[in-house]
């Protein structure tokens, strides 16, 4: 593949203060180191970022402690605390642009998706939360001593929270775990992803400009090893929600162990996309390959795993080929972009080497190149012709890699749909409502979508059945996960 032309967005925004943002103020780490990020579509050194380390996890938990213990946010009413919060969302959608090209220049996915997608959907969260600030409530329990004891429950904040988030959707995964922590009226030490920070950033910036008091949302970017580890082990640490790999989501529940913090992951995916024989095909291939190619396939949710029913999957395989090969891949301020670089010369290593491994086992009916040099591009790529055990179709390839698969009869799809480790999302395409209905029930998935993918919204709870994780992000019942119920027992008559 030859390598996109890439020029460098004249409206590209400027990357701003790189230092870590810890009890309000920007400071350097304390060992004063910083590492590189870079730009993807282009391979060049971006800039350089503040490096925190275990001594800045520390301060920046010790701010977030004193946060939550005392001063302006633990006095804040609910509705004082809901104002800001909707602030935060409002400010997201004036920065937008700016957020969006930071979010270009640091991940490489285009730009319009960032500035239309990302930040809507971050600030969505920020606008949704903010109503539950006031609304959570506990209960009257009815217990069996009658007329002597007045019993009840409250949800009460954890205290100090660590969110480790990924590279893939920066801002927006932010989002999705810093408003529910807020609206609950914790603390928070972010940790961004060492490949993705600049947007994290600018979040605490702008939170405090929302009228969020300094120390209750600290951005330190690091290593994960180093940052994320000290984060995970932090004594003062009351829950840690962490979204990545499912590799590094055990090293997480490793280091939570220490304390018995809670913990909440977000993990992989390799999600089943099912198309059956009564489908509407044409709709069906418009949006799977949304469903896969989207984000450069940089998803967890990534419709990777395409099964088609015998008697459509060759009209399936020509039409996501078409559709592959249609698709625009270029720098993501081209705004015929549809798809961006991946995020990194180690992640384009690993997408590349899954294209070889489809090239020696399989038909490669569209793409199936990278660029070798320059940017980290990767042609959308559909392969055929691969038996389920293969590695291609099993892991996570995390690029716009689909694997199209016949299949004969439901009760076969549903089985092989089921047959990884992963439970994230999956897709049903079909006219019959009976089917609908029962293909959703029998997938192992958190979220099932039908005639649809990758619809998302901050109402709509999000998250993984087996080993794509534990809890949920998103809706009103991730409030369960950043709060404590205490139950409380009063006696009023003998
Ligand atoms: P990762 O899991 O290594 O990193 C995610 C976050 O965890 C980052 O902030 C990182 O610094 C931190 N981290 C890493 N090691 C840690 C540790 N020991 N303790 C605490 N925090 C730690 O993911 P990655 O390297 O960014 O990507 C690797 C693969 O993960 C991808 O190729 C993809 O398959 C998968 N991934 C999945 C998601 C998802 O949404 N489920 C998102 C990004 C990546």
């Amino acid at each position: 593949m030859s390598t996109p032309v890439v020029s460098s967005h004249p409206d590209a925004p400027a990357i701003g203060d790189t230092r870590l943002l810890i009890d309000g103020e920007r400071v350097d780490a304390a060992e004063g180191a910083t590492f590189d990020i870079y730009n993807p579509s282009t391979g060049a050194v971006l800039a350089q970022v503040a490096e925190g380390r275990k001594e800045d996890i520390d301060r920046a938990v010790k701010a977030a402690k004193r946060a939550f213990e005392w001063g302006p946010w633990h006095d804040m009413k609910p509705a004082e605390r809901a104002k800001a919060i909707w602030r935060l969302g409002d400010l997201l959608l004036e920065h937008d642009a700016e957020l969006g090209g930071l979010e270009t220049l640091d991940n490489g996915k285009p730009f319009l998706q960032a500035k239309g997608g990302d930040v809507v959907a971050a600030a969505g969260l920020f606008h949704y939360m903010s109503g539950w600030a006031t609304k959570i409530e506990g209960s009257t329990i009815p217990i069996s001593f009658p007329g002597r004891f007045h019993t009840y429950t409250r949800r009460e904040a954890l205290g100090v929270v660590g969110l480790i988030v990924p590279w893939n959707f920066p801002l927006t995964i932010a989002a999705w775990k810093c408003a529910p922590a807020l609206a609950a009226g914790n603390t928070i030490v972010l940790k961004p992803s060492e490949v993705t920070p600049l947007t994290a950033l600018r979040l605490g910036e702008l939170a405090l400009e929302a009228g969020i008091p300094p120390g209750v949302l600290n951005v330190v970017p690091g290593l994960g090893a180093d940052a994320g580890a000290a984060l995970t082990e932090h004594p003062d640490v009351a829950k840690v929600s962490f979204t990545g790999s499912t590799a590094t989501g055990r090293a997480i529940v490793r280091g939570a162990v220490g304390n018995l913090k809670k913990v909440t992951l977000e993990l992989g995916g390799k999600a089943p996309n099912i198309i059956m024989a009564d489908a509407d095909v044409e709709a069906a291939i418009a949006g799977s390959s949304d469903g896969v190619f989207y984000n450069q396939g940089e998803a967890c949710a990534a419709a990777s795993r395409l099964f088609a029913h015998r008697s459509v999957y060759d009209r399936v395989v020509e039409g996501i080929s078409k559709a592959a090969e249609a698709i625009k891949v270029g720098d993501g301020f081209d705004p015929e972009s549809f798809i961006g670089p991946l995020v990194s010369k180690a992640h384009h290593e690993k997408v590349a080497g899954y294209l070889d491994l489809g090239r020696e086992q399989g038909t490669v009916a569209a793409g199936g190149t990278y660029s070798s040099e320059g940017g980290w591009f990767v042609k959308p790529t559909v392969l055929t012709d691969m038996g389920d055990e293969s590695k291609v179709v099993q892991e996570e390839i995390f690029g716009p890699v689909v694997n199209v698969l016949p299949f004969d009869d439901t009760d076969e799809v549903i089985r092989r749909a089921n047959a990884t480790p992963y439970g994230l999302t999956a897709g049903v395409w079909t006219e019959n409502v009976g089917t609908a209905h029962r293909i959703a029930e029998a997938l192992q998935a958190g979220t099932v979508w039908v005639n649809c993918y990758g619809v998302f919204d901050a109402a709509m709870p999000y998250g993984g059945f087996k080993e794509s994780g534990w809890g949920r992000e998103m809706g009103g019942v991730v409030l369960d996960d950043y709060t404590e119920t205490k139950t409380v027992c009063i006696k009023v008559g003998d």
